[in-house]
């Protein structure tokens, strides 16, 4: 999603910018100055962190918009450590509302033809909550499918990075393109009580 789209749904970003301790108002859906300042401190926050890790392809950069700080800090050091790893790793994916994880969790049941991409409704999964992005690897300047990669590229960049975990070390559901802040829980229902009460977990 884009920043544009994230600012739509104003309860869920009212919740975010609380987890990012930008927003102290009543968690309520209405835009009001105090969203509205909140809002342009995120925006002048995200432009610092941009300043010191430096800017990436269009992509990346409007998926990375859409993390809390934390995530965007450490997203921007994963590219740079691809960049200087001569890997054109781009972010494809960031944070969603629980109405777009939804309208995922579509693809591929109730007769929908297309392939299961996620097991997540909307409220269950870490797109959600700020913390998580997915990546694609490009070779020549094409989208690459397949899982070698992904694994090799995790493998290179993850002792890099304490900070982050990869979606291919988990046992049920293997997610070699994704990757997340270590979340303060491993129970997505405990982030999602802290998210929708505004309170921080990164
Ligand atoms: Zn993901």
């Amino acid at each position: 999603m884009s920043y544009q789209l994230l600012k739509h749904d104003v309860l869920f970003y009212q919740r975010f910018l609380a987890v990012g301790g930008f927003y102290k108002g009543v968690l309520d859906g209405q835009w009001g100055p105090i969203t509205n300042t909140a809002d342009a401190e995120f925006v002048e926050q995200s432009k610092l962190i941009t300043q010191q890790y430096g800017t990436f392809d269009a992509a990346s950069e409007s998926n990375i918009i859409t993390l809390l700080p934390e995530a965007q800090a450490e997203a921007r050091k994963f590219l740079i450590i691809a960049k200087d790893n001569n890997q054109d790793i781009r972010i494809l994916s960031g944070t969603r509302t629980y109405d777009e994880q939804d309208l995922l969790y579509q693809h591929g049941r109730n007769g929908d033809t297309r392939p299961i991409i996620t097991n997540a409704r909307g409220g269950q999964s870490n797109h959600n909550f700020g913390i998580a992005w997915d990546i694609g690897v490009f070779a020549n300047g094409c989208y690459v499918e397949n899982d070698i990669p992904y694994k090799s590229f995790a493998a290179m960049a993850l002792p890099l990075m304490k900070t982050i975990e990869w979606g291919g070390n988990w046992i049920s559901f293997k997610d070699y393109p994704h990757y997340q802040l270590k979340p303060v829980s491993k129970t997505e229902s405990v982030i999602r009580g802290l998210f929708e009460a505004g309170n921080v977990y990164v």
